[in-house]
């Protein structure tokens, strides 16, 4: 297992779990699906908002917003809830703008209360991207409302392959703090679950029996 530097934070703060090949020690199901080598709980972070400042500061100077005079450039910071909402939430606090975050309804996403100023820049942040098709719905929920997507995608956590995202408006640059990886596989191919190791649901729930199990 090889954790950046951020990656490395996030796993001293318990925040993230990644297994490490041993058979007795539970991995993740992210749905009856899909099962994970790893899960990043955000919420560890936001449960003691002062954690989320550092990241956050980090984050937007690496995005190069972190100076002064180039803050005006967007007028809202929206995320997918329910896991981005605190981070959209520390980034719209630290520069000043406004906040909102997507619901989810049906198959998409929307902004069920919180609204957008048309042609205006809405910058999209999340606390994990995964595969990135949660952003990809709240871009489309902002475009539907006739806001202007910032064209950038700021991010705690990176799982994506590459550092851009297809999306309705083109293909944006994500801008992670870590891109420390985990697998995922259909639970057909799960390599954890033929080696005998206990795939655990709802891992934000389960969270103590998964990252305190026989540790
Ligand atoms: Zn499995």
């Amino acid at each position: 297992m090889s954790l950046d530097p951020w990656g490395n934070t996030f796993w001293s703060l318990n925040a993230l779990y990644i297994h490490d090949g041993v058979s007795k020690r539970p991995h993740v199901a992210l749905s009856d699906t899909v099962h994970a080598s790893g899960y990043f709980n955000s919420f560890i972070l936001a449960e003691r908002p002062r954690l989320l400042s550092k990241p956050i500061d980090e984050l937007l100077v690496k995005m190069r917003l972190g100076r002064p005079g180039s803050l005006q450039s967007f007028d809202a910071v929206i995320g997918s809830a329910d896991g981005s909402i605190p981070v959209a939430f520390e980034v719209a606090r630290q520069t000043d703008c406004r906040f909102g975050y997507t619901e989810k309804q049906g198959d998409g996403r929307v902004l069920r209360r919180f609204d957008v100023r048309r042609n205006r820049l809405v910058l999209v942040v999340e606390d994990v991207i995964t595969t990135g098709q949660e952003a990809v719905k709240t871009i489309m929920a902002i475009e539907a409302l006739g806001g202007q997507v910032y064209p950038m995608i700021g991010t705690l956590l990176s799982l994506l392959s590459g550092e851009t995202l297809a999306t309705p408006v083109g293909e944006l640059p994500v801008v992670a703090l870590s891109r420390t990886g985990f697998d995922t596989w259909s639970v057909a191919e799960c390599p954890l679950c033929r080696l005998g190791s206990r795939a655990i649901a709802r891992p934000r729930a389960n969270w103590k029996d998964l990252t305190t199990s026989l540790k």
